[in-house]
């Protein structure tokens, strides 16, 4: 790999964390992610893929008004999921985060 392939996927890991980190101050602490399969801890249905319903009204409450921030956060958020999962259950986590 070349030396700006390294640098930017780093980058990428480390936004991915970040956004990982803050997601208990914006879902208050419920319908959180279940790493590394990406279930919501919260939702009553077990293995609820990850964002639950609740979980996408609380982060789109929490970002009113600003949509271009909510999807940065979905978007590091979903790279995360993506390297936490083998290829092979990649394409089911794909499905689970169409936008609904
Ligand atoms: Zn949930």
């Amino acid at each position: 790999m070349t030396e700006p392939l390294l640098v930017a996927l780093a980058t990428e890991a480390a936004r991915a964390e970040h956004a990982f980190a803050r997601l208990p101050e914006r879902l208050g602490g419920a319908h959180l992610p279940r790493r590394p399969q990406w279930t919501c801890d919260a939702c009553q249905t077990l293995d609820t893929p990850w964002p639950c319903a609740p979980a996408l009204v609380l982060l789109s409450e929490h970002h009113a008004g600003d949509d271009a921030e909510l999807a940065a956060l979905l978007g590091a958020l979903h790279a995360a999921a993506m390297a936490d999962q083998p290829g092979s259950l990649r394409q089911e986590m794909l499905h689970a985060w169409r936008l609904r």
